[in-house]
């Protein structure tokens, strides 16, 4: 039986995607050669590539706007580091919102290479709000922040005006609901939540911003070598590339990034009208920076886990268990998760507090 996947990433991809990626494994474009055994500068793999980054841009509504689409590898981790070695000048300095383990993550490697300013940070509260209040410096090379933070299950609704540069962390909610792209100046995201499997990052950069360091940027980690190489410098992901696309061909015929976004809004709303309404659990996040994709919360009464781990297990549940920096539970409900797996955790919520009481 097919479990209900409430993993944070990797994590569930659309059922039918797996069925085509799995069918592309044994023949590819019915090429009589499997997608894992061609080159990737093959005719057929260059029109994946292709049409992957192109997908990209048009999903965000960034076509046209001197935005370049890549598939890089190396995990978002490693965009904490080529971030600054593209951006941070020498003699520069960045400017970082601290809203959780991976802000934490990415301000730690801009401090390899110079003055970091972290604008504010919720850590004293155990990351359990987005920071509202502060500034940033006008003259700071850039502004990264992290749009949802996948461990505390908080989310930015609102991001700065400011006229620096824009870096955003979405690696776990890119593609989930409508916002301007066009005000962040670099996105990056880990595949393995909403786009595919993981082994391959997004990075969407605006080419204008690239180049300005003063430093030599070794050809690997520089934006601008992926960018001339049409995302081909070294050997892509090719699998993971597919993979991603078929998801991304997926999100396009479900009606786009608007589509997904009242599915997914609908499932967060159910999730958390169950864990205010019943008097067994609470959340771990300030209601008004909620995320919509990770829902943490917990027992009141932490003695009646076993109890209630045993209900959802039996129920087809899997990958409820919170990171253990929050503890308790934590519903990752990405693109992909049915409204109809939502619906099932509810109910068990609901069977828990009646055996109970
Ligand atoms: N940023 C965020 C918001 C994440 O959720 C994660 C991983 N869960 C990372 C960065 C790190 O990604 P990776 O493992 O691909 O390096």
């Amino acid at each position: 039986m097919k479990k209900h996947n409430y993993s944070a990433g990797p994590c569930i991809l659309p059922q039918e995607v797996f069925e085509k990626s799995a069918q592309a494994v044994l023949n590819f474009n019915n090429s009589g050669l499997s997608i894992l055994e061609i080159s990737h500068r093959s005719k057929d793999f260059v029109a994946v590539m292709e049409e992957a980054r192109a997908l990209v841009l048009e999903l965000l509504d960034l076509e046209g706007k001197g935005y370049q689409a890549l598939f890089l590898q190396g995990g978002a981790s490693m965009e904490f580091l080529r971030v600054p070695y593209n951006l941070l000048k020498e003699n520069g300095k960045a400017s970082y919102l601290d809203t959780g383990t991976w802000a934490a993550g990415a301000i730690k490697e801009a401090k390899a290479f110079g003055e970091t300013i972290v604008v504010a940070s919720s850590k004293g509260e155990n990351y359990n709000h987005i920071p509202k209040q502060y500034e940033i410096p006008a003259d700071a090379d850039y502004f990264h922040c992290t749009s949802n933070n996948t461990i505390f299950g908080t989310q930015m609704k609102d991001f700065p005006n400011t006229n620096i540069p824009i870096v955003c962390d979405m690696s776990s909610d890119i593609f989930s609901r409508q916002l301007d792209f066009s005000k962040f100046d670099l996105i990056y995201a880990g595949a393995q939540k909403n786009m595919g499997p993981a082994g391959v990052t997004l990075v969407v950069v605006k080419e204008e911003i690239l180049g300005k360091t003063g430093r030599t940027i070794p050809n690997i980690l520089n934006y601008q070598q992926h960018i001339d190489k049409e995302s081909m410098y070294n050997t892509p992901a090719v699998f993971a590339v597919y993979t991603s696309l078929l998801t991304l061909q997926w999100l396009k015929n479900l009606g786009g990034i608007p589509g997904i976004e009242k599915i997914n809004e609908a499932k967060a709303k159910l999730l958390y009208t169950e864990i205010d309404r019943n008097p067994l659990f609470i959340g771990t996040a300030v209601a008004e920076d909620r995320s919509t994709m990770n829902a943490t919360f917990l027992l009141k009464d932490e003695t009646q886990a076993a109890a209630f781990d045993k209900l959802w297990k039996d129920a087809g549940i899997s990958g409820l268990s919170g990171h253990r920096s929050v503890g308790g539970y934590r519903a990752s409900m990405y693109n992909a998760l049915p409204l109809e797996s939502v619906q099932v955790l509810v109910d068990v919520m609901q069977e828990f507090e009646k055996t109970i009481s």
